[in-house]
């Protein structure tokens, strides 16, 4: 047990955050738990033992994710780690209008929404020179697919910004650690029309991206067999991707955002 351990996961009400809380609650962690919707947030707190803290808020209201790390700052002090998990997905295609407003939801909760996360805490952890920022982004970032242009755009976005935080941050004590999951099953891929390869459990997943932040890694593809894809999309010519990704099947797209 690592009775002082102090971890916020924004997106915990469900998929990837909520296996990630299970996991820290069985390490003994005091939890800060973010995500919009208040009864799963409960519901998940009253099943974990030890101290946990909720805040209904949208990583998109810079204002509330402020007051949630304030409210935490005080209670419990610096958090030991702070995981901007909380993210969304769906198709878009550039020719249709109402798919605007998709990427601008995509780009406001899976980029700004990090920015919002990790802002209010950095003063704390640079003070005291410790702690570590982890930024959940996607092995979808690595390279663009048909269809979801928005999503993996946000991705790539969100690992490019880790890494200049990384940079930034080097020598201050504080890491950052950015991790590419590949497929994980959970509410965000359950209608994926696809072939899922080398998908994991939410609860697997959690313990592989935890073993990571443990190591500080300041990069890490999850599971090392993704890794292995992720390395080889990188290095296929364009006009070898483009042949191969042209006719693979699309994302679904949403008509309206509703959350
Ligand atoms: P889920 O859809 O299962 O969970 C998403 C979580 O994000 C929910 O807790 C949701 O809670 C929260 N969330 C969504 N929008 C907001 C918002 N505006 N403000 C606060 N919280 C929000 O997805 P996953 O668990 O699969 O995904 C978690 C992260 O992992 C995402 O960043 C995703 O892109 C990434 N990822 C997932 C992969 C997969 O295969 N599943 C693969 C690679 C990366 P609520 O609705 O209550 O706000």
């Amino acid at each position: 047990m690592e009775q002082s351990l102090k971890v916020v996961i924004t997106g915990a009400s469900d998929g990837i955050g909520a296996a990630l809380a299970r996991h820290y609650a069985e390490r003994g962690a005091t939890l800060g738990l973010i995500a919009r919707r208040e009864d799963l947030l409960q519901a998940l707190a009253a099943s974990l033992a030890g101290t946990v803290a909720i805040y209904p808020v949208d990583v998109r209201d810079g204002a509330a994710t402020a007051s949630a790390a304030a409210d935490f700052l005080s209670r419990f002090g610096r958090p030991d780690i702070v995981i901007a998990n909380a993210g969304v997905s769906a198709g878009n295609l550039t020719g249709c209008s109402e798919d605007v407003e998709t990427c601008q939801w995509i780009f406001d909760v899976n980029v700004i929404g990090m920015v919002k996360t990790f802002q209010p805490f950095l003063e704390s952890m640079c003070a005291d020179r410790r702690g570590v920022l982890v930024g959940i982004a996607s092995v979808a970032g690595i390279r663009g697919l048909p269809g979801s242009g928005a999503y993996c755009a946000s991705k790539a976005a969100a690992i490019a910004y880790l890494e200049s935080l990384r940079v930034e941050l080097r020598g201050s004590g504080v890491s950052v650690v950015t991790l590419c999951p590949g497929y994980v099953r959970t509410a965000m891929t359950a209608h994926n029309p696809y072939a899922m390869p080398f998908l994991l459990e939410a609860d697997d997943a959690a313990r592989r991206l935890a073993r990571a932040i443990d190591q500080r890694r300041a990069y890490a593809v999850v599971p090392w067999q993704m890794g292995l894809v992720a390395r080889l999309l990188r290095l296929l010519p364009r006009w070898m991707f483009d042949r191969a990704f042209a006719n693979v099947k699309r994302k679904p797209r949403r008509t309206a955002v509703t959350r």
